[in-house]
């Protein structure tokens, strides 16, 4: 199972990291999506509606004027998977009742306490009903929830009619917001729907969510369907967000139903819940806050790349430096490698300092031509590096440190070179400036 987040993007690494992006790296590009997003349980006929969508985009050269296609692909790309995923759910910020229904362990109770807590950090009270008459024990569960949120909880321990239960609590409970747990069932059936009428005309709630766990993947879009023809939803819960592979599954069949995520569960902390809004959730997926991040790095890597590097051509101090520079300047955002599909690059190799690197550069610059292509020559004359240091104001001991940072990474370069597997790769990534070095960390490592 790919990790959605990762997948993604190590999808686009492969088109910010290149040279140049054709029509061959969108389809490739465009394939690897498919793959990606097929085994996050999105619809099979869903994925390809995308691709085609941003195949035809990536390519038109007249959409997005302005940007370099690189751009236009990562911007893209966002753009359609966040349609696909959905919109955004707007929080009332009022007085209201709030139904939650659903099958068994979708995760009714602990989306009540998170709820709670979620209207309550943003100023009003809420309380909790507990009107789940089946489950043993349902009600003690909702009360514990109640107290970890500090919600006033209401119920009748034992009641089986909940007419009883909410007629009570509707004449106690005073606070702005009121959330009902109710029973829930093995699967869809009649006695599920006569239940939710009665709390429907009982409770007469302005919000009726229901709750699916995000582990039931795209079959989410049909249970929505189901539950929305029965009882009207005005949104959808997706929990489990976290623990499933099939997030992307279940919010891309939902946006197909006429009920829309609302909020979504990521975790069983109260705090581990959001309102949902698409480009935020794609956005974070991507390994950005926002769109404006990602499109500003992906101009930042196009810049560095600007000279491309042939694998064939030798590896030399020169290139070295190049390499060290890009890398630098892509920062220390862990989220840029791994778009790059590098997460470990070697961190005594990236972390070099500002001054480190201008040493660099002036002990490069008062190197001849022929040692900048050959610095094998450097360790043959103790001479040629006192010059060296001499010229730049530097010392032979920098000189040195130079020449064993290039030796270390040249030993790997060799290496990978012979490595026939790794080496069609390395090529491809050589295209990009600052991504070689990560394909040396990760050999390095492994
Ligand atoms: P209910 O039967 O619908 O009321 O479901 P519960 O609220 O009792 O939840 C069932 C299980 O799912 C419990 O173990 C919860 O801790 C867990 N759970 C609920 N929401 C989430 C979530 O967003 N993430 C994770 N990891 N677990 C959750
Ligand atoms: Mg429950």
């Amino acid at each position: 199972m790919v990790d959605l987040g990762r997948g993604l993007r190590n999808a686009l690494a492969k088109i910010t990291g290149a040279a140049i992006v054709d029509e061959k790296a969108v389809k490739e590009l465009s394939k690897e999506l498919q793959r990606v997003l097929i085994s996050n349980d999105v619809n099979v006929r869903l994925v390809f509606e995308l691709t085609k969508k941003i195949e035809t985009a990536a390519l038109d050269l007249s959409a997005l004027k302005g940007m370099s296609t690189k751009e236009r692909v990562v911007r893209v790309v966002y753009d359609q998977l966040a349609e696909m995923m959905g919109e955004r759910y707007e929080p009332k910020l009022k007085k209201q009742r709030i139904l939650l229904l659903g099958l068994y362990g979708s995760g009714k109770t602990t989306s009540a306490g998170k709820l709670a807590h979620f209207y309550k950090t943003r100023g009003l009270s809420a309380g909790v009903i507990s009107c789940d008459v089946d489950r043993p024990a349902a009600y003690e569960q909702l009360e514990q929830v109640a107290k970890a949120a500090g919600a006033p909880f209401y119920g009748i321990n034992k009641e089986k009619d909940v007419k009883k239960i909410i007629t009570d609590a509707l004449v106690r409970a005073k606070e702005d917001v009121l959330i009902l747990d109710s029973s829930g069932r093995s699967a869809f059936d009649e006695k599920l729907v006569e239940q939710l009428k009665v709390l429907n005309s009982e409770f007469k709630p302005d919000e009726k969510f229901l709750v699916i766990s995000a582990d039931i993947g795209q079959v989410a879009g049909k249970q929505a369907e189901e539950f929305n023809n029965a009882v009207g939803l005005t949104g959808v819960i997706i929990t489990k967000m976290d623990g499933s592979g099939k997030g992307g599954g279940a919010l891309s069949a939902i946006s197909k139903t006429a009920a829309k995520a609302a909020f979504i569960g990521t975790g069983e902390k109260l705090d581990d819940f959001a309102a949902f809004d698409a480009k935020k959730f794609v956005g974070r997926l991507l390994g950005f806050p926002d769109i404006e991040a990602l499109m500003e790095k992906v101009k930042k890597i196009t810049e560095e790349q600007a000279m491309p590097q042939n694998i064939e051509e030798k590896f030399t101090i020169r290139v070295f430096y190049d390499q060290l520079k890009a890398a630098r300047k892509m920062g220390p955002l862990g989220n840029v490698f791994s778009m790059l599909g590098a997460p470990d690059l070697p961190k005594d190799m990236v972390q070099q300092s500002e001054e480190s690197l201008k040493k660099f550069e002036v002990i490069i610059n008062s190197m001849s031509k022929e040692e900048r292509e050959d610095a094998m020559l450097l360790r043959k004359s103790k001479g040629r590096i006192e010059r060296i240091a001499k010229g730049s104001g530097t010392t032979p001991d920098d000189v040195r440190e130079l020449l064993n940072k290039f030796e270390k990474v040249s030993s790997m370069m060799e290496s990978f070179k012979k490595d026939r597997g790794f080496r069609k790769k390395l090529e491809k990534m050589m295209k990009g400036k600052g991504v070689d070095l990560s394909a040396m960390g990760g050999a390095g490592a492994g």
